[in-house]
C-alpha cells in the first residue's frame, strides 16, 4: 500500500496548484514561490500526523483489510457483470458509512462482453492443451471452433511482408516484450491486422515479460470496415515454441474454440464521495482508481490497490478532523478495462468546469512500496509539487518524475490539468537507480524518469 499518497493529497489541497495556467495566481492571490514554499513547510506537522496515523496508527492496515474484504466477497468485477454492481453498491454504503461527503453514484453505460468457454489444442505437430483466454470484445468462434494452419509472426511488419501466406490461417504474433505500451499494441490491434490479410483469429503473445504460463486477458479493438474474427492471447512458452516449430519448417495446427459474446451496453455507475472544501469548495483535487477488474482474478492489484488508497486518503483527513481549502473528491471509476468508459462519460459530464480542477490523480500502475510520484504540468507546478513531496522526507518518498498519467485521468491532464500518478516499479525505480546517475534516464519500463535534487539539496 503505498500511503505517501493521504500525505500528498493531505497538503496539496491547500494550496494552488492550479491548472498550469496562472499557477501562483488562481484568482486568489499572486504570490511568490518562496511564500508558497514557506506555506508548504507550515505544513509539516499535518504531514506529521497523517503518517503517523496511517503508518503507525489505528489506520495501520486499514485500507488493506478492507480491500481484502471486497475481493474476497465480490470476487472479479467484470464490465457489465452483476458482481460489478454489487462492488459499487457495497461501496457506495461504505462510503457512506465512513461519514464522508455528498456520497452518491454517476450513472454510465458500459460495455457487457462475456468470455464463455474457450480452449485452444494445438493438433499438429503434436497434441499439446494450450493456455488460452480470450480478449476482452472479442467475437467467439463457431461452436465446432476455428480450425486453421498457424503463421507466426514476430511483428506487423512482418505480417505485411508475409501477408500472402496469412489467408485462411491462424496468426501467432509472438512479438518480443520491449515494454508495454509497444508490446500492448499488438493485444489491441492484433486482431484487425490479422484480419485485413484475411487470417480466420488470432493469438496474441501475453504482454509481459514472463508468464509462468499464464496467458493474461485485457481489451482488444476491432475497427469499422475490418472482419471481427476471434482472438486471444496464449503464453510466452507457447509462442516461444510455435515460433522455434516455425522456423524448423514444422507445420502448426490449431483448433480454437471460444464462447465470447458481446451484450447490448450495461448500466453502472461511477461512485464518488468528497471533503468539501472550506475556503474554495468549487475547486477539486481529484483521486481516484477503478473499481471494475478483469474476470480471471480478483483484481486486488488492478485496480483494487488503486481504489483503496484513493479512499483512505479521505479517510485519514477525516479521521483527523482536517477540513481542506479546496474539495477533496474521490472517484471510484467503472469499466476502465474496456478503455476509461465511465472516465469518459464522467469527463463530458464535468468539463465545463474544468478551470475548477486544481489536480487529478490516479493510481492503476500496481500498489508498490512508494518511491515517489508522476507528475505531469507545468515547471512552476511541478516546483510546488517538489516542496509539497518534501513533507514526505519522514517516509523517505519525496522523488517527483516525469509523466503521471492513468487512462482515467489523461482526459483532463490532455486538456492541460495537471495530472499525478505512482510509479509502476516502486521500490525497483530506487534499487536500478542512483543518485550518481541524476538527469535524465531510462527505466526498465517505458517511463522516462528524471530525478530532482533532494529536498536537503534544495533548502
Ligand atoms: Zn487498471
Amino acid at each position: 500500500m503505498k500511503f505517501h499518497v493521504f500525505v500528498f493529497v493531505g497538503v496539496v489541497h491547500f494550496l494552488p496548484l492550479n491548472s498550469g495556467k496562472a499557477v501562483y495566481g488562481n484568482g486568489i492571490s499572486q504570490r511568490t514561490f518562496q511564500e508558497i514554499k514557506e506555506e508548504i513547510a507550515r505544513y509539516g506537522d499535518v504531514a506529521k500526523a497523517i503518517i503517523n496515523l496511517a503508518v503507525y496508527g489505528k489506520a495501520r492496515n486499514r485500507s488493506y483489510e478492507r480491500l481484502a474484504l471486497l475481493v474476497d466477497t465480490v470476487g472479479p468485477r467484470l464490465s457489465g457483470s452483476k458482481s460489478l454492481e454489487k462492488a459499487i453498491q457495497i461501496m457506495h454504503q461504505n462510503l457512506q458509512e465512513d461519514g464522508l461527503e455528498n456520497v452518491h453514484l454517476e450513472p454510465v453505460k458500459i460495455p457487457h462482453w462475456e468470455r464463455g468457454e474457450e480452449s485452444a489444442v494445438m493438433l499438429e505437430p503434436r497434441i499439446h492443451k494450450m493456455a488460452v483466454l480470450g480478449l476482452g470484445s472479442s467475437i467467439g468462434t463457431p461452436p465446432e471452433g476455428i480450425t486453421a494452419e498457424v503463421l507466426v509472426v514476430t511483428s506487423f511488419d512482418e505480417l505485411q511482408r508475409r501477408a500472402p501466406e496469412a489467408r485462411g490461417k491462424i496468426v501467432v504474433y509472438n512479438q518480443p516484450y520491449t515494454n508495454y505500451s509497444r508490446a500492448v499494441q499488438y493485444r489491441v490491434q492484433g486482431a484487425v491486422e490479422a484480419a485485413k490479410v484475411g487470417a480466420l483469429a488470432s493469438l496474441i503473445r501475453s504482454v509481459a515479460s514472463f508468464s509462468i504460463y499464464s496467458p493474461h486477458t485485457g481489451i482488444q479493438e476491432y475497427q469499422d470496415g475490418v472482419p471481427k474474427i476471434p482472438t486471444a492471447c496464449i503464453t510466452v512458452e507457447d509462442a516461444e515454441m510455435m515460433s522455434r516449430m516455425a522456423s524448423r519448417g514444422s507445420r502448426i495446427v490449431i483448433q480454437l474454440k471460444m464462447g465470447a459474446k458481446n451484450y447490448p451496453d450495461a448500466d453502472s455507475f461511477n461512485t464518488v464521495a468528497e471533503i468539501i472544501g472550506s475556503k474554495y469548495p468549487e475547486q477539486v483535487v481529484l483521486v481516484s482508481g477503478h473499481l471494475d477488474s478483469w474476470d480471471v482474478g480478483q483484481g486486488a492489484m488492478d485496480d483494487g490497490g488503486g481504489a483503496f488508497i484513493s479512499w483512505e486518503a479521505l479517510s485519514l483527513i477525516k479521521d483527523l478532523g482536517l477540513r481542506p481549502k479546496r474539495t477533496l473528491r474521490l472517484v471510484l471509476w467503472t469499466a476502465e478495462e474496456q478503455g476509461g468508459i465511465g472516465a469518459l462519460q464522467y469527463y463530458q459530464l464535468h468539463k465545463a468546469n474544468i478551470s475548477n480542477y486544481s489536480l487529478v490523480m490516479e493510481s492503476d500502475l500496481g500498489t508498490f512500496l512508494p518511491s515517489g510520484l508522476q507528475f505531469t504540468g507545468s515547471d512552476k507546478a511541478r516546483a510546488i509539487v517538489e516542496e509539497v513531496m518534501c513533507l514526505l522526507e519522514p517516509i523517505n518518498v519525496t522523488q517527483v518524475f516525469r509523466a503521471g498519467e492513468g487512462t482515467d485521468i489523461n482526459f483532463w491532464i490532455q486538456a492541460g490539468v495537471p495530472g499525478a500518478s505512482f510509479p509502476r516499479y516502486g521500490e525497483d525505480c530506487r534499487k536500478a537507480f542512483t543518485r550518481s546517475q541524476a538527469g535524465s534516464v531510462h527505466g526498465p519500463g517505458y517511463l522516462q524518469f528524471e530525478f530532482p535534487s533532494s529536498c536537503h539539496e534544495a533548502k
